[in-house]
């Protein structure tokens, strides 16, 4: 399933949001440019984790999916390797659970996600 986009009036809104985000985060630091690179730094890591969960999850999500597939990569079904096997979301919306993730190869990612970009 593609990403869902936003129409024109929600950009609008999305626009309006993040200007208020942003004013909001100048406010706070009252000209520290270092404390709004801290403010931004952490409202930024913590949208991250909302969408994709926090990062102690691929890893463990990783040892399991590994079990689950018996260490073989379900493209081209050879045998991952022990390291650098990436998580693959089969819904790019949905998050890091069992159910939309499998482990594959780099080089298969890699060859997903090109043929994603044509679809
Ligand atoms: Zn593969």
């Amino acid at each position: 399933m593609p990403n869902r986009n936003l129409t024109t009036d929600e950009l609008v809104k999305a626009n309006a949001l993040l200007a208020e985000i942003r004013s909001r985060m100048e406010a706070l630091a009252g000209g520290d440019n270092a404390l709004l690179f801290a403010y931004r730094r952490k409202i930024q890591k913590e949208l991250s984790y909302d969408e994709r969960g926090k990062p102690m999850l691929p890893r463990t999500l990783k040892a399991r999916k590994m079990g689950e597939q018996k260490g073989i990569c379900p493209r081209c079904l050879k045998p991952l390797p022990e390291k650098y096997a990436v998580l693959d979301r089969l819904d790019g919306m949905g998050g890091y659970t069992s159910e939309n993730t499998r482990l594959i190869h780099p080089d298969c990612d890699t060859a997903i996600q090109a043929e994603r970009k044509y679809r």
